[in-house]
């Protein structure tokens, strides 16, 4: 079973909201396609363990641990009774070679080292054996999802520690014949001792290059008509409560500047100036919470998942006509 959730990293979802409000720069969208690929590979990986069956595993995914001085992230970690699996995901696609340490794809050396990367984590994970009650060992791979990849490698021992899509079913069935036991139940305690959040910093974004106003979630457009309860999409005829537009500028101040306190006015001006400020002052009432900061207080949200922090601050959908995702 999975222990965590798998959600897009602050920076993905910082890019996305950008790309809503802002003309991306080339590197920008350079960054935001990876940063999309990454994603869904991770989400194939997911699916693959979904098909082959995970109930009797402990699977924690997308992990960010601080292990003596060194900060690992984990695209999955699976927990054995004897054995930590390390799985760095990766959704490469085209012609790729590893030799003499480096990877280079279609002739081009590229800066990423997905193998230095497991084998730097396996390396700290194995120095949690000396706090711990059971010895275990740790293994890695690193998982190819992408049917396009294709790759020459010029050592067995490096080979060792791949898994390309064809054989991912197998890996996985051959990992699930190992049932997770006390020994396992203890040991994902342990590693439960070490998670961090994600202490990943966005880019600062310069105030001035963000386009203020309600836009559509489904499509995107900014052309919407408002009514007293709901705004309607001029392109897609998509319709959102108001309620729900003033939480998703406040997720979106909340991801665009995340270092700032999120203030009325700020609300204010990412809206465009489209809502009465009173009505938005009700809302972050409701869906943010009230913390001091030095000598002043300002408004935090608990979550940047919309949906999760709907759920948890009752938001009530009985303007809407239409699902809203
Ligand atoms: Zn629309």
């Amino acid at each position: 079973m999975f222990l965590t959730d798998r959600k897009k990293t602050k920076e993905l979802n910082f890019h996305e909201v950008l790309e809503r409000r802002a003309e991306l720069e080339e590197g920008e969208k350079r960054r935001l396609k990876m940063l999309r690929q990454g994603f869904e590979g991770e989400q194939t990986y997911d699916r693959l363990w979904d098909e082959v069956g995970h109930e009797q595993l402990l699977i924690f995914r997308d992990l960010w641990l601080k292990v003596e001085n060194a900060t690992l992230q984990i695209d999955a970690l699976i927990v054995g009774e004897d054995r930590l699996i390390v799985n760095e995901i990766k959704n490469y696609s085209g012609m790729y070679q590893y030799g003499n340490g480096s990877w280079s794809v279609n002739g081009f050396q590229i800066s990423e080292d997905p193998l230095a990367q497991a084998s730097r984590t396996a390396g700290k994970l194995i120095r949690l054996k000396y706090g711990g009650s059971h010895p275990f060992d740790v293994d890695r791979k690193v998982a190819f999802v992408n049917p396009n990849f294709n790759l020459t490698i010029d050592s067995d021992e490096n080979e060792k520690h791949i898994v390309t899509r064809s054989m991912m079913k197998y890996y996985m069935r051959d990992i699930a014949r190992r049932h997770a036991g006390p020994n396992a139940a203890a040991l994902s305690n342990t590693i439960r001792n070490f998670i961090i959040d994600d202490p990943m910093a966005t880019p600062e974004v310069e105030a001035g290059r963000i386009r203020t106003g309600l836009y559509c979630g489904r499509c995107g457009s900014y052309k919407l008509t408002l009514d007293r309860y709901r705004s309607h999409c001029g392109s897609c005829g998509h319709q959102e409560t108001i309620e729900y537009q003033i939480v998703k500028a406040i997720v979106d101040y909340a991801l665009l500047f995340p270092e700032q306190p999120i203030e009325k006015r700020s609300v204010v001006w990412l809206t465009g100036n489209q809502l009465n400020p009173r009505r938005i002052e009700f809302n972050m009432n409701k869906y943010c919470r009230l913390v001091r900061r030095g000598r002043h207080s300002a408004y935090v949200i608990d979550t940047t998942d919309i949906t999760e922090l709907l759920k948890v601050k009752g938001y009530n959908s009985k303007y809407e006509k239409r699902k809203i995702i």
